[in-house]
């Protein structure tokens, strides 16, 4: 199949690669021309815009950090609905709000163009094993239609429910994975500075009902998890500044709901003052760091 693949970040590249591996011809737009340099090698097509991409292909992937560039590459001069044919499917994969979505997808349908939301959750490593899981916001139709293809990049495949839906399952699910990971760093330090073997401390967390993905796949301390970013110097993660969009994004949802999310707006302010530090291009884990006394 021949598909328009565009945004090939720390996701979208590991995503677009498992695609070429299942056999897929991929039309490739990025602004960063090193990535689609290093992708060429393996076959793929490289574009000039995101309408470009778009033309001829079967179906568009767009994998982008914010609401703001998923309007620009669908709605924009040279984007994708400049280019895509009427009838052809396309999906976002990028985290943002679900009005955004809605908004686009609502004048995708006017020239018979179908949009649905499919953001992931898996991180890097997910999408680099082709384990991801897609929380799918479309007509059952359309996911019929997706399923596939998202099949090639994501183990997990979860029809949430109309467009939309698929981006409320993702910030609801960051909501907590971003306080999760605060309570493992403030447990992880307070055990360190009173005097226990920080890996007895994480193996007792996680064997107890303190237990959680924060804790057990991605312990931000350091010596945990031999592949979690805090391996590494907190690189190559998921960075605090995607988590701070993401809570922004629970955060405005939960205001217009007028539902409390406390614990989220304090876990929000504390990314925030991360990335005050300049510490927001680091894996999120690094929020441990506020915690630590520098050696
Ligand atoms: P990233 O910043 O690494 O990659 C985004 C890519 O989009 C970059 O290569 C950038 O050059 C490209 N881009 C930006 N504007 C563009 C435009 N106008 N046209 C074409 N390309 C453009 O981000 P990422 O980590 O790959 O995340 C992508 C999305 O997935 C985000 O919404 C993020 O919240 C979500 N997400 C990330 C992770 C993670 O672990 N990194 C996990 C789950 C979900």
């Amino acid at each position: 199949m021949k598909i328009a693949f565009i945004g090939l970040g720390n996701m979208g590249a590991p995503m677009a690669r498992n695609l070429l591996k299942a056999g897929h011809h991929l039309h490739l737009f990025d602004l960063n021309t090193a990535v689609l340099n290093d992708l060429a090698t393996s076959g793929a097509r490289i574009s000039e815009s995101p309408k470009h991409a778009a033309q001829g292909a079967e179906l568009v992937i767009t994998m982008l950090p914010a609401a703001a560039h998923v309007r620009s590459v669908y709605l924009g001069e040279d984007g994708v609905l400049a280019g895509i044919g009427a009838g052809v499917p396309a999906v976002d994969c990028s985290t943002i709000d679900p009005q955004t979505i809605r908004d686009i997808a609502a004048i995708a349908a006017r020239q018979g163009v179908t949009l649905g939301d499919a953001p992931v959750s898996g991180g890097t490593g997910g999408a680099q094993a082709g384990t991801l899981t897609f929380m799918v916001g479309a007509s059952a139709e359309h996911f019929e239609v997706l399923k596939p293809v998202l099949a090639k990049m994501g183990k997990t495949l979860v029809h949430c429910g109309d467009i939309g839906t698929g981006q409320i399952a993702k910030i609801c699910n960051n909501l907590l994975l971003g306080i999760s990971m605060i309570g493992v760093a403030e447990a992880m330090a307070l055990g360190n500075s009173l005097g226990i073997d920080t890996g007895i401390l994480a193996n007792i967390i996680n064997s107890s009902t303190g237990r959680c993905w924060s804790s057990e796949a991605y312990n931000p301390w350091p010596g945990i998890v031999e592949t979690a970013p805090a391996a590494r110097g907190y690189t190559g993660g998921f960075g605090a500044e995607l988590m701070l969009k993401d809570l922004a994004l629970a955060t405005e949802a939960a205001r217009t709901a007028h539902q409390p999310v406390i614990l989220g707006a304090v876990a929000q302010q504390l990314y925030q003052a991360m990335s005050l530090r300049g510490d927001g291009g680091k894996d999120f884990s690094a929020i441990v760091e506020g915690y630590r006394k520098k050696e």
